[in-house]
């Protein structure tokens, strides 16, 4: 089967989003400049285009600093988290206590008003942190060798856990403050906070002979704040408009909707929203006509394309949806000799909430070295090549034209078995969020 797909295009719009345009964190300047470009590039090919606006709860982080006070002094180079909490300019001061995990048998009364040294808060822990009341976290990486990630923090938004200035420093200095035995220690975090406002772009190309049966291809396009997010996800949103292009010049027999997800890295806000509209549509119309056949019915797939285009790497897919869905990928690998990991699982990204809501989905992705470096300053471009975004492009444009734009009959079934639906709700559950 002959393939359309362009690494170099593809590698093009790479070069706009995370060199040109640079970090382009949701609800800001640039995050608005890229919605521009994506959606003038949809329009260039033709395609009816529309953006779907909501607000999203975000903010900045201003001042960050940690002091180590005792027994030596030492200013260490961090990263302040301040969507946890902020500190004013004085900063808080306390005694630092040591826990290697915040799983709930080491979160005891004695972290109270003390800032804990830590490698990482799970979400599923949240109140009983709450509870605890500690004065303040350091984050220490869990690799050596690379540098600290610009995640402000990943609290849900909106919801109150309490105020704890907090900062990640790399493994190096989390190792060295661990072995000079650092007593005390000073956190200064501070953030501008307010509400945005973001949007996902979205591009249609209506099927020739079964416009009723919708297909959605997408990948975020914002990045996590300060980072030009290269790989995660300036790769998988090229590789989008790169589909869109193909398919464009081929045709396709299904309607195939092209978006541009906002606001994933602040926890999937775009794709949430597109799969509560589709929901709160469906139940409306059904509650009226049980029979009605809405859009969220005739929504059939959603391949969802995110961290992409690694020299040295390995192409992944991660299914939510039946054995036909898994097994097409394993099939076409094996036929094509080009190596793919195929799993079936929540992989933490835009294809869940479609998902969460009933449609199958399939996450395209590049595994790699790299992904260590996910989410700080260091998911840069020199990393990627044109070669690889074509072998996968390539395999997913053969894999998308055999069993979405060409089949006869759609092959996959439009549903979600038991277990993985247990892995989605699990996954919400462990978030603090409500299924869309
Ligand atoms: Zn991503």
């Amino acid at each position: 089967m002959s393939t359309l797909f362009s690494g170099e295009k593809a590698f093009k719009h790479i070069e706009k989003l995370a060199v040109e345009i640079g970090p382009r964190q949701g609800g800001y300047k640039e995050d608005r400049l890229a919605a521009e470009y994506i959606e003038s590039e949809f329009k260039k090919l033709g395609l009816k285009t529309w953006r779907q606006g909501f607000e999203i709860k975000t903010g900045r982080t201003t001042a960050q600093r940690l002091e180590i006070l005792e027994p030596y002094t030492e200013a260490v180079e961090c990263e302040g988290m301040s969507m946890i909490g902020v500190s004013g300019p004085e900063g808080v001061e306390g005694e630092l206590i040591r826990i290697e995990t915040t799983d709930e048998e080491y979160l005891t009364p004695e972290i109270e008003g003390k800032i804990v040294v830590t490698n990482a808060v799970k979400r599923k822990n949240l109140e009983l942190i709450a509870k605890r009341k500690p004065m303040g976290f350091i984050f220490i990486e869990r690799y050596p060798r690379v540098l600290t990630k610009h995640f402000w923090g990943n609290f849900p938004q909106g919801k109150d856990y309490g105020n704890f200035p907090s900062v990640r420093v790399s493994f190096e200095d989390g190792l060295r403050l661990l072995k000079k035995g650092a007593k005390k220690a000073r956190i200064v975090v501070e953030a501008e906070r307010g509400t945005k406002k973001t949007q996902n772009v979205v591009a249609e190309l209506p099927g020739s002979t079964r416009p009723e049966e919708i297909v959605v291809v997408g990948g975020h396009y914002d990045s996590v704040p300060g980072v030009r997010g290269a790989s995660d996800n300036a790769g998988g949103i090229a590789m989008t408009m790169e589909l869109a292009r193909v398919f464009k010049e081929k045709g396709s027999r299904r309607t195939l909707r092209f978006v541009a997800w906002g606001s994933e890295e602040m926890g999937l806000d775009g794709s949430n929203l597109y799969a509560k509209n589709l929901k709160k549509a469906d139940k409306e119309a059904k509650e009226k006509d049980e029979e009605t056949e809405t859009e969220l019915d005739l929504h059939r797939l959603c391949v969802n394309l995110d961290v992409h285009g690694a020299m040295i790497g390995t192409n992944a897919a991660m299914v939510l949806g039946t054995p036909m869905l898994t097994n097409s990928v394993k099939l076409l690998s094996r036929e094509t000799g080009t190596v793919f990991e195929v799993k079936e699982g929540v992989y933490s990204s835009d294809g869940t909430p479609l998902s969460a809501v009933g449609i199958p989905s399939v996450s395209f992705s590049r595994r790699s070295g790299i992904d260590i470096m996910m989410h700080s300053v260091e998911d840069t471009i020199e990393y990627l090549s044109p070669d690889a975004l074509e072998l996968q492009g390539r395999f997913i444009e053969t894999w998308m034209t055999r069993y979405v734009s060409e089949a006869a009959a759609f092959p996959f079934e439009r549903e979600i078995p038991e277990k993985l639906r247990g892995e989605i709700k699990k996954y919400y559950d462990d978030w603090h969020e409500k299924l869309p």
